[in-house]
């Protein structure tokens, strides 16, 4: 491990200063309702190193969302601030739209560096505008134009952002040109199944839908997927599943677009989550910790599919250089310090000793992840049991194959009131986690690739603590049951 930083101490509870309670009710007052984290994470950061976050109330608190999975090396890491430094330093333009620069001919170089080798020999990158939905537009633009077809696969619990077309293919909002296909997920699979079972169905149903002449579904632009789905529950796709259907597309020449916004830069353990399968993609969408914690977002794609017209994505803030430099800096320490590596183990390790508390709260329903992409998933175990729920036969999912197949029992429902009552008690415990997933009941884990062993261990710890007293707390006895009635939670964060 080359990163060593001692645990942060637990700072008990600091007296809220009137700085920090003025700015927080200065943004509910200022800020639009569609603002997101702050709503659930009432804190003022001033000051953030490594895993650590001070607020401006003095306390500080063991950052699990990483600025929802864009700080690979955590805070402030001394290279990437060093490569902010050197580029200020130097002279260099900050702004210069799509020019050629030295900054950029490197960040380009290192990117290359890190591709799967079947597309790094022959690959093509478009610098989009500063966000991942951005770079997902471009993406379902360059199939389109490459094919010249306009329709689109993609599947259930999906997220690629807010923009329109990135909107279409996520699992929230449907368009008429996105047919919309089972992912798996073991734990509520829709074939009621679980296991290899269920994402052979899934497969099978996305082969027939495109060889059956009245599926109703003419033949796509591209097919988009996540490795591992992270804003829908953190919920890795067997590697058997994302080799079929990377089989089933290029068999029927449908470029295939991996999300890997969230996935990248060594999160799942391995430097692209697409390593795990072996499969290359015709394209890849990259952002968050390509830009070392400054906003860049890029596609990365076949050279024979660079069929569109000059200007065909064009953009003003498409040369952040401070980001390129940030980027380069934080994948080659990724790279060279065997960061992907480091995240699989370490990740392996905190999923079994969060499986060891699920066998000690029934109220987990399941643990999963991929390296250090993790999430818990809360249930209401006396709710009534729902339909088409498939636990698979370790009552978990694991991610590196497709399992025996499922148990065919129903899950317990989601409890979104469990998880945000973790997630507060997470909070008062000086721990930062994010809720996602379909149902706003996952508790997800996205600590730096840079998390010694001991900050792992506080941070299990604390977050065992706050379940227990979530547990307790008046949600604990009095909401759950209720957990039926409410079906479609607002989202609270992407
Ligand atoms: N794709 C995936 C897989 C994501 O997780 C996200 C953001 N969470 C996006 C796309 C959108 O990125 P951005 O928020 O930068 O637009």
């Amino acid at each position: 491990m080359a990163v060593t930083e001692p645990a942060p101490a637990v700072v008990p509870a600091a007296r809220p200063t009137v700085a920090h309670e003025g700015i927080l009710r200065r943004q509910s007052l200022r800020e639009s309702a569609a603002r997101t984290y702050a709503r659930s994470l009432p804190i003022v950061p001033v000051r953030a190193r490594g895993l650590t976050i001070e607020g401006a109330d003095g306390r500080r608190y063991l950052d699990c969302l990483s600025g929802a999975g864009t700080l690979a090396l955590g805070h402030n890491h001394p290279v990437v601030l060093e490569a902010i430094k050197k580029v200020i330093d130097s002279g260099a333009p900050l702004h210069v739209l799509d020019l050629a620069t030295p900054v950029k001919d490197a960040f380009t170089t290192e990117l290359f560096e890190t591709l799967p080798g079947p597309l790094a020999d022959n690959a093509r990158v478009q610098f989009c505008g500063p966000a991942g939905t951005d770079a997902v537009e471009a993406a379902l633009k360059l199939v389109r134009t490459a094919t010249g077809r306009s329709g689109l696969l993609a599947f259930t619990g999906a997220y690629h952002g807010m923009t329109a077309g990135a909107l279409d293919v996520s699992g929230g909002a449907p368009d008429v040109r996105v047919t919309r296909l089972p992912y798996p997920y073991d734990f509520r699979c829709p074939f009621g199944t679980g296991g290899e079972r269920g994402a052979d169905l899934s497969a099978r149903l996305t082969a027939n839908l495109l060889d059956d002449p009245k599926s109703g579904v003419p033949r796509p632009a591209g097919m988009i997927l996540e490795a591992v789905q992270g804003e829908g529950g953190v919920i890795p796709a067997p590697d058997n599943w994302l080799r079929r259907m990377r089989e089933i597309t290029a068999a029927r020449s449908i470029p295939l677009i991996v999300d890997e916004v969230q996935t990248g830069v060594g999160r799942t353990g391995t430097f692209w989550a697409v390593e795990h399968s072996g499969t290359v993609p015709d394209v890849m969408v990259m952002s968050k910790a390509i830009g070392g914690s400054l906003p860049l977002a890029v596609i990365v794609y076949r050279a024979d599919l660079d069929a569109w017209e000059p200007g065909a994505h064009a953009g003003t803030f498409r040369g952040n250089q401070l980001a390129m430099a940030a980027g380069a800096a934080t994948m080659a320490y990724v790279r060279k310090n065997g960061l992907a590596e480091r995240a699989g183990e370490l990740g392996a390790r905190m999923l079994g000793q969060l499986r060891q508390l699920a066998a000690e709260h029934p109220v987990i329903g399941d643990v999963r992840g991929r390296g250090l992409m993790i999430g818990v998933e809360l249930v209401d175990p006396e709710g009534p049991v729902g339909t088409g729920g498939g636990l698979g036969p370790d009552g978990g999912s694991g991610a590196g194959g497709f399992g025996d197949g499922g148990s065919g029992s129903s899950p317990a429902p989601a409890s979104p009131a469990l998880a945000a009552a973790v997630q507060r008690e997470c909070l008062r415990r000086g721990l930062i986690v994010e809720v996602g997933g379909r149902h706003s009941a996952v508790v997800r884990l996205l600590p730096p690739l840079t998390l010694t062993d001991e900050q792992a261990v506080a941070v299990l710890d604390r977050f065992a603590d706050a379940l227990a007293a979530a547990e307790r707390s008046p949600y604990g006895q009095e909401q759950r049951g209720q957990e039926q009635n409410r079906r479609e939670p607002i989202k609270t964060s992407y």
